[in-house]
């Protein structure tokens, strides 16, 4: 039995972000509107790209809202 588990990954990346109004709930720091970018890869070569939007932290990074 072959196990792919291992060999798939994703990668999340901002592509760009504006400040919003809004504080993180993790960390208090200011939100931002971001464009977020997931990318997912087979043995390391991506295959799959996937573009939504999410209201993150710049501080924490964490996502508050997202998008799709
Ligand atoms: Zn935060």
């Amino acid at each position: 039995m072959v196990c792919f588990c291992f060999l798939v990954d994703q990668t999340r990346r901002v592509r760009r972000s504006k400040p919003a109004a809004g504080l993180c709930s993790r960390c208090g720091s200011g939100a931002s509107v971001a464009d977020m970018m997931t990318a997912t890869r087979f043995c390391y070569v991506p295959f799959y790209w996937r573009s939504w939007k999410a209201i993150i932290c710049t501080f924490c990074g964490a996502i508050l809202k997202s998008y799709r």
